[in-house]
């Protein structure tokens, strides 16, 4: 049937037309193809704002929150790519350690530690004319490094996926608490500007292992089907997806594997009617195992492989300052940022969320068991059964 259309086109028709029709709907559908598959949920000021930024800047900070993680550092790392290929001249800078496990990365040798590297990172701050913002939302998550962004003059724009951010201290707000991580709301960004042909393989890697890392490879935050879109055109881009797993969970020491096997036996307090948990460590318990920063990295996780488990805090003492830093995660619409809002001075995401206590580890017990009562009637099925929270379950 069609062969015979086709040849009647050609024969009443001008054929040279018909061609250049036919030519614009494959180029159409081939351009539109993936950004029809995605929602629009980039707005199109947004976009504007993204295009006009990443358009009139040469040279651009990158800074991500304290403590960097997989996505913070994929995420600045994938805009660093991204803007290099755009021509511009980009320093990515964090205010302190990230772990081994994301060297790998490249150009992660070419990150300046502003803990460590306060004169190139000035240096680099007072040439920017744009300093990029990624997955944090408020100055205060990058401690001394956002009172020295503060004090410059150029643009600031926000690319993060936190609840509320402070919009006082940022000039552009691409703000989508939404989304899974900074680095799909990244690659949303660059698609909806229509330019994903600018991402590198490099980039591609960048944006997965964000992608991977804040959603536990895919095991929570992810029942968006649209980031198995955005996945599958990383693997376009030719990145090994297995491998980049492997160079992030299978990148630690022996001593981090004793580490947790100490955490899960002698330190795990459960307590089943709450379907919550509890873990505390001393500072000197990390030198017991040659502690590395990052070897904490997803133990809070692991509780949560209970049964029914609801809620798992973890309580830590700083190695560097008199803190303990609390980590929490929960599952489904148990929120633990607000947990951690209401009795740990921090905040973070509704299934993981962290905060800061200024006092010592046996204060901060007593504070996290006293939260575990006062969330009782969230975290018990029966909320009116017998308070016991020190109900230990271990043999
Ligand atoms: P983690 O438990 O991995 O340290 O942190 C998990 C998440 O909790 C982070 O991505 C961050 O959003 C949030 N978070 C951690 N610590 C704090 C804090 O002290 N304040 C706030 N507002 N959020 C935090
Ligand atoms: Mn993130």
């Amino acid at each position: 049937m069609r062969p015979i259309i086709f040849f009647h086109v050609i024969k009443t028709h001008n054929l040279g037309l018909f061609l250049l029709v036919v030519f614009f709907c494959v180029t159409f559908a081939t351009v539109f193809e993936l950004r029809n598959m995605l929602k629009r949920v980039i707005t199109p000021q947004e976009v504007a704002i993204a295009k006009k930024d990443f358009g009139e800047c040469r040279n651009v900070v990158i800074v991500c929150h304290t403590s960097p993680d997989g996505d913070a550092i994929g995420s600045s790392l994938g805009l660093y790519e991204y803007l290099k290929r755009k021509g511009k001249q980009v320093t990515v800078i964090v205010p302190n350690y990230f772990p081994d496990f994301l060297h790998w990365m490249k150009d992660a040798d070419k990150i300046l530690r502003f803990d460590r590297q306060k004169t190139a990172s000035y240096a680099a701050l007072k040439l920017a004319d744009l300093i990029c913002c990624l997955d944090f939302n408020d100055m205060r998550r990058i401690d001394e490094l956002g009172i020295a962004v503060g004090r410059m003059h150029c643009k600031r724009l926000l690319i993060d996926h936190h609840l509320d951010p402070d919009r006082k201290q940022f000039g552009h707000i691409i703000s989508h608490p939404e989304m899974s991580s900074t680095s799909e709301l990244l690659f949303r960004l660059i698609d909806a500007m229509e330019d994903t042909k600018n991402l590198t393989f490099a980039a591609a890697e960048d944006l997965y292992a964000g992608i991977a890392t804040d959603t536990g490879f895919l095991s929570f935050n992810s029942n968006d089907p649209d980031l198995f879109v955005i996945i599958s055109e990383l693997l376009k881009k030719g990145i090994d997806k297995d491998r980049i797993n492997r160079n992030i969970q299978n990148n630690y020491s022996a001593d981090r594997l004793k580490f947790i096997g100490y955490v899960l036996y002698e330190k795990l307090q459960v307590f089943p009617e709450l379907h919550a948990s509890l873990f505390a460590i001393k500072k000197e318990e990390l030198t017991q195992f040659h502690y590395m920063k990052g070897d904490m990295e997803g133990v809070v996780n692991m509780p949560l492989q209970i049964k029914g488990h609801k809620l798992s805090i973890a309580l830590r003492e700083d190695t560097e300052r008199p803190l303990i830093r609390v980590s929490t995660r929960s599952v489904d619409d148990l929120p633990c940022n607000e947990f951690c809002e209401q009795f740990f001075n921090g905040g973070g995401h509704k299934n993981a969320a962290g905060g800061t206590l200024e006092c010592s580890m046996e204060e901060a017990v007593d504070i996290a068991m006293k939260a575990l009562e006062a969330w009782r009637d969230r975290l018990a099925d029966d909320a009116n059964a017998a308070p016991n929270p020190n109900v230990d379950s271990k043999p």
